[in-house]
């Protein structure tokens, strides 16, 4: 007896994607159902940039507390519970699920729970442990995320070989932490952890870490991972492990030779892979391309005209704020509103010491695509906030064009730069230039006078360097 329901818009997937695209369907004035298998919010929410994020601000308070001497302020013995620290992370992550799922209610977005599979182009069968009920959809956005990808060599076990949602909700801060992978997940938790007392290695194959970055300001993070006691190995390729009585020994090749290390965990950090492969998209007619990711076009529709695709399930980078942004033009284009993505101004940030963050186009991308550019740059130590908050390491890079000061992109290495992006986010976006950005008064002292600056050093006149 399964008697169809009959949907306006579902939304397969509630992480940053999926319950904002709910969320700005129902205020278009769409009837919205969502549909999510495990926790409200996603892997964001629950197992990615917030728990993360409060581990990371542990880190730094514990490390911090310990380590302000030049200061004048000396503590005896910090101490660390580190079971009240993974409470506390709980309550944060608590706090914005259960948010969301006001947010998702007040906005009468129907939720169901459950697990969402395609029998054809307008039908999804959802079922959760006993039940499995049919229904019917006029359109519908696809928003399942990505899973961590596991080596063959490194299969996870519980505590020992773990993911990042593994690495994540680890009882005790490890003696010894090894990480397989130094993108951005691997030097995060890598760092939380070196912060809370783990001695930690990074094994990463290319030739620095954090390889989507400028190597000047990778640079920066792998020095003062170094002075942290971090042991960093680039061109490491980890080859096989075996199980010792208290941790793992992996076997990597490290620039052509063969080395040894030891862990209490081993954090396997390499990717993560779209969630396509369970959820009968082929039966929707809803193609992907080689390396799994859902196919769309510059509305998020997919092969399927009235099937849409956002988030980790599709090309471009895995970030939280790409897919909330594709939320909103999806939800916007099946409101018969004219909107399609643009990703020139998708910010990129790094939660390391010091924070990276860039956005737009580097100096050599910009060369590359055949503009005559400007690269400014501007010192931390220059600026009286930074200098203040003991925090003068890093710099910002601001990336013009040569002609008319046009802002193309910028690079931030310092003390809250996933902050300070956001005004270059905008400048891209609305398309200002140099003189713009240092025509406007900032306030003092702050960090924001560092963008300022930047802008006068692309325009040959900063104040306060020479
Ligand atoms: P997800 O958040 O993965 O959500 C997908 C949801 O769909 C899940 O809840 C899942 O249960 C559900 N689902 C899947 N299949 C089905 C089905 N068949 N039926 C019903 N429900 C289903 N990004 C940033 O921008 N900044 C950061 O600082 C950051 N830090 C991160 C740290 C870590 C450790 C990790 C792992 C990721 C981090 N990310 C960060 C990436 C970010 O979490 C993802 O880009 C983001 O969550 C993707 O959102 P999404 O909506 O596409 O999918």
């Amino acid at each position: 007896g399964d008697f169809p329901e009959e949907v306006d818009t579902l939304i397969i997937g509630s992480g940053p994607g999926g319950y904002v695209a709910a969320i700005r369907a129902a205020q278009l004035g769409q009837t919205v159902t969502i549909v999510e298998k495990g926790n409200m919010g996603g892997v964001c929410l629950n197992v990615g940039c917030i728990p993360s994020k409060a581990l990371i601000e542990a880190g730094h308070r514990f490390h911090n507390a310990g380590n302000s001497d030049d200061m004048g302020i000396s503590v005896g013995d910090v101490k660390l519970d580190f079971s009240k620290v993974q409470k506390w992370k709980g309550s944060v992550v608590d706090k914005l699920t259960g948010g969301v799922e006001g947010l998702l209610k007040g906005n009468k977005v129907n939720i169901v729970r459950g697990e969402a599979y395609f029998v054809d182009d307008e039908t999804c069968k959802i079922m959760d442990d006993k039940n499995s009920q049919t229904y019917k959809f006029k359109n519908c956005i696809v928003a399942t995320g990505s899973r961590p990808i596991e080596l063959p060599a490194f299969k996870f076990k519980e505590g020992k070989v773990v993911s990042s949602t593994g690495a994540l909700a680890l009882e005790e801060v490890p003696e010894k932490l090894l990480v397989i992978g130094g993108g951005y997940i691997g030097v995060e938790l890598g760092s939380a952890y070196a912060n809370l007392g783990s001695e930690v290695t990074i094994l990463e194959g290319t030739k620095q870490i954090l390889p989507s970055f400028e190597k000047q300001m990778s640079q920066l993070v792998s020095k003062r991972l170094k002075n942290m006691g971090v042991t960093i190995k680039t061109e490491a390729f980890a080859q096989e492990m075996e199980e010792t009585k208290n941790g793992v020994k992996v076997k990597a090749e490290v620039k052509g030779k063969e080395e040894e290390f030891e862990g209490n965990v081993l954090l396997v950090t390499v990717g993560r892979r779209p969630n396509t492969d369970e959820l009968g998209l082929e039966q929707a007619g809803v193609e992907l391309d080689d390396k799994g990711f859902v196919k769309i076009d510059k509305q998020c529709r997919t092969s399927a005209s009235n099937i849409y695709a956002i988030g980790d399930i599709v090309a471009g980078p895995a970030l939280a704020h790409k897919a909330s942004y594709e939320a909103k033009v999806a939800a916007e284009v099946i409101s018969g509103e004219k909107s399609e993505i643009d990703y020139t101004a998708i910010p990129e940030v790094v939660f390391s010491g010091p924070e990276l963050a860039q956005v737009g186009l580097t100096e050599a991308q910009a060369k590359e695509e055949g503009y005559d550019v400007t690269a400014a740059k501007f010192p931390f130590q220059a600026n009286g906030r930074a200098l203040s908050l003991n925090e003068s390491e890093g710099f910002m890079k601001m990336v013009t064009r040569k002609e008319d000061g046009l802002v193309l992109g910028v690079q931030i290495a310092g003390h809250n730069a996933s902050d300070m992006i956001s005004e270059a986010c905008v400048a891209i976006e609305a398309g200002m230039t140099a003189e713009d950005i240092a025509l406007t008064i900032h306030a003092h002292p702050s960090l924001g006078e560092i963008t300022m600056e930047t802008a006068e050093v692309a325009l040959g006149m900063p104040v306060h360097i020479t």
